[in-house]
C-alpha cells in the first residue's frame, strides 16, 4: 500500500527533522555570534532599551545559568540571559535578548495565548516527561502498557503545537522593536538576526512534528496488536 509505505518513510525520517533544525539553528547561531552589531550593544543593553521604550523598567535583566538557558520568567517578571548573550556584543545576543523581551511584552499586554500557556506549560512539561519515563520503564517488563505512549506523545504534540504561536509572536515583537528603535544599522544585520529567530522557531516546529509522528507510530503499533 503506497500510503503505508509513505508513512514508514516519514517515520524513518522523523528523528532527522529535529536534528536538521538543531543543526540549522547551530549554524545561524554561529554566524550571528561572530557578527558584532554596529550599534555596539550587549544583549543586556538591547533588552534594557526595549524595556525602557515600553515602560517596563521594573523588569531586571539577570544572568541565566547555561544549563537553564535564556528565558523570561513570568512569575518573578525577570529576563534571564546566558552570559554569552547578556554581556557580549553580537547580533545573536541582540536577537535573543529582544525575543525574551517579546515575552515580557506579551505578559504586559495580556496576550491571550501567553496567559493560557503560563498556567499549563510547567506542569504539562514535567508531567508528560515523567509519565513517558515511567511508561517506557514498565514497558520493559509489561509491553502492553506501551500503548499509553499514544496518549503521552499526543499531549506532548499538543503542547509543542500550542507553544508555536507564543514563540512566533515573541520573535515578531522582537523584530518590530529592533526596527522601531533603529538598532539594526544595515539590511544585512537585520537578515542575520531574523535568520536566528526563524531557526530557533524551526526547532519548535520540528519538535511538534516529531511528537506527532511518535503518537501516530504508537497508535499504529498498538492497533496492530
Ligand atoms: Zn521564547
Amino acid at each position: 500500500m503506497p500510503i503505508l509505505l509513505l508513512l514508514l518513510v516519514i517515520f524513518a525520517l522523523s528523528p532527522i527533522l529535529p536534528l536538521v533544525a538543531t543543526f540549522y539553528f547551530w549554524y545561524a547561531r554561529r554566524k550571528a555570534s561572530k557578527a558584532a552589531n554596529a550599534a555596539n550593544l550587549t544583549g543586556k543593553q538591547v533588552a534594557e532599551q526595549i524595556l525602557a521604550a515600553n515602560e517596563l523598567t521594573s523588569v531586571p535583566v539577570n544572568t541565566a545559568k547555561d544549563a537553564v538557558g535564556d528565558h523570561y520568567d513570568p512569575k518573578s517578571r525577570e529576563i534571564a540571559l546566558t552570559s554569552d548573550v547578556r554581556d557580549k556584543v553580537s547580533l545573536f545576543g541582540m536577537a535573543v535578548a529582544a525575543h525574551e523581551v517579546g515575552h515580557a511584552l506579551q505578559q504586559k499586554e495580556g496576550y491571550r495565548y501567553f496567559a493560557w500557556w503560563l498556567a499549563v506549560a510547567p506542569y504539562a512539561h514535567i508531567g508528560t516527561f515523567v509519565l513517558q519515563v515511567i511508561v517506557i520503564g514498565i514497558g520493559f517488563f509489561f509491553p502492553p502498557i506501551l500503548m499509553l505512549l499514544v496518549v503521552v506523545y499526543s499531549v506532548m504534540f499538543l503542547m509543542s503545537l500550542l507553544s508555536l504561536p507564543n514563540e512566533y509572536d515573541a520573535s515578531r515583537r522582537a523584530l518590530a522593536q529592533l526596527d522601531r528603535l533603529g538598532m539594526f544599522k544595515s539590511a544585512d544585520e537585520r537578515k542575520i538576526a531574523k535568520t536566528v529567530l526563524i531557526a530557533a522557531g524551526l526547532t519548535y516546529v520540528a519538535k511538534a512534528i516529531q511528537d506527532l509522528f511518535l503518537a501516530i507510530y504508537w497508535a499504529l503499533r498498538s492497533s496492530r496488536n
